[in-house]
């Protein structure tokens, strides 16, 4: 479906997404929701990170979690995004059971939106855990370790700060 012109903006913006699965393959989810984010219409992939191993947050009787961090260019609004990646979650089988940081096919988040700060019920730019989290700031770091976390600093700066916990690369 090609989307609306109020759904689009002007210009392109750079826009970091958070990708993160610890449910049913998760190194094939991440895969291919990397592949759904490159396909969605006016949205060009401009990098993506490694794939990494992390510890979860919160409740602890959950499998490990696979994470990457993507850059795109998009001419979509924040909401109209929004709307395309909760649709590639749930073609990945995400399901929301209400428990705060429990298990996931598939989770993704915008981290950054150029350099826009919105504050809206459904959407929180820049995404308020992304200068705490190592499993975001060391995939990141590898596609963008000089940009600037508005209010926080360098990702690279930030992550000589940040407990890895566990972090671990993929081959
Ligand atoms: P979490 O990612 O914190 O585990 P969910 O993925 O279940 O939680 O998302 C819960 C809600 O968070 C979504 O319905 C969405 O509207 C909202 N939300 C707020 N800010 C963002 C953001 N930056 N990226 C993605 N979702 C967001
Ligand atoms: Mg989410």
């Amino acid at each position: 479906m090609t989307p609306s012109l109020s759904e689009t903006t002007a210009d392109a913006t750079l826009v970091y997404l958070g990708l993160g699965s610890n449910l049913a393959d998760p190194v094939g989810q991440i895969k291919s929701a990397r592949h759904a984010i490159a396909q969605i219409p006016g949205v060009e992939e401009l990098a993506c990170s490694s794939l990494y191993r992390s510890l979860p947050m919160g409740p602890q009787d959950q499998p490990d979690y696979i994470n990457a961090v993507m850059a795109i260019s998009t001419r979509l609004s924040p909401s109209a995004l929004l709307h395309y990646l909760q649709a590639i979650e749930k073609a990945h089988g995400r399901e929301r059971k209400g428990q705060r940081w429990g298990a996931r096919t598939l989770d993704v988040d915008i981290l950054l939106y150029g350099g826009q700060s919105i504050d809206s019920p459904d959407l929180i730019v820049p995404h308020p855990g992304i200068a705490e989290r190592s499993f975001v700031l060391l995939p990141l770091s590898e596609i963008a370790p000089q940009l600037v976390i508005p209010g926080k600093g360098t990702v690279i700066d930030l992550l000589v700060n940040c407990p890895l916990l566990g972090l671990q690369r993929l081959d």
